[in-house]
């Protein structure tokens, strides 16, 4: 329709794939259960961002997604919610048995920060997470694994070592998100997480982010992600 249209343009939104939703331009047109919504009304935020508003129906139906857009414009809420809504529609959830969403990041510090985004938003459905990275001591770590969580947040190299030595398992995780994932091949990651993405079952959903869509970009989410949407914030010559 065309207020759908007039939106996006409005917002510089760009879509590509098929059977794309409409974007939600309020929080609670994304249907988020309320204990979601609760928490969004607490952090006063007034409406989604762009990439939100159009990221949130596609992740929610369940399928494959590429979001660009630039720094600052709410990627991580954009995969964030919808791993809540993902981890509670579960089921039965043994515990201690693997994460459920993994999140990849190049950084200590974005790990942490996704990790905090996380908790606050997670907190009210008794979501556990843990953040696994580099130089820093693997007991703590190893500790958070094996009391069981939901989401891991985690740099390539320190999972590949968590994995390597059976601290831990990817044969739960159904969410998969690369986040930065520009960075994340900037920095030399790309046979980790080529390694880390074939151990993970390939019915999962996969969202790839990133702040800028060069060629290793575009073939890691060509391999990797399957009949996927892709929203592109701004201009499409990234
Ligand atoms: P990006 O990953 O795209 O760089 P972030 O996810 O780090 O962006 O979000 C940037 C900031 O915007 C964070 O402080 C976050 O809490 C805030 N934010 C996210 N979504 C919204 C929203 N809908 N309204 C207002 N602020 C938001
Ligand atoms: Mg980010």
């Amino acid at each position: 329709p065309k207020e759908v249209a007039e939106y996006r343009k409005r917002r510089e939104i760009s879509v590509d794939g098929t059977g794309i939703p409409n974007p939600c331009t309020t929080f609670d047109e994304a249907s988020f259960p309320a204990y979601v919504l609760e928490v969004v009304n607490k952090a006063g935020f007034t409406e989604p961002t762009p990439i939100q508003a159009q990221g949130w129906p596609m992740a929610l139906l369940g399928r494959d997604l590429v979001g660009l857009a630039e720094t600052g414009s709410g990627k991580t809420l954009a995969y964030v919610l919808p791993a809540v809504v993902h981890i509670n529609a579960q089921p039965y959830l043994e515990p201690g048995d693997g994460p459920i969403v993994l999140v990849m990041a190049p950084t200590r510090e974005l790990a942490v920060q996704i990790q905090q985004e996380t908790a606050r938003f997670g907190s009210s459905s008794r979501i556990k997470n843990t953040c696994i990275y580099g130089g820093a001591p693997k007991g703590p770590q190893i500790r958070d694994l094996r009391n069981g969580v939901e989401i891991v947040i985690a740099t390539p190299g320190r999972l590949i070592d968590m994995l390597e030595s059976r601290c831990t398992s990817l044969k739960r995780v159904t969410y998969l998100v690369m986040d930065e994932a520009d960075r994340m091949l900037d920095m030399g990651f790309e046979p980790q997480i080529r390694k880390i993405c074939k151990q993970i079952r390939p019915d999962r959903q996969t969202l790839l982010w990133s702040a800028t869509w060069p060629r290793d970009v575009q073939s890691i989410a060509q391999e990797f992600l399957k009949d996927f949407y892709q929203v592109t914030i701004g201009s499409r010559d990234l």
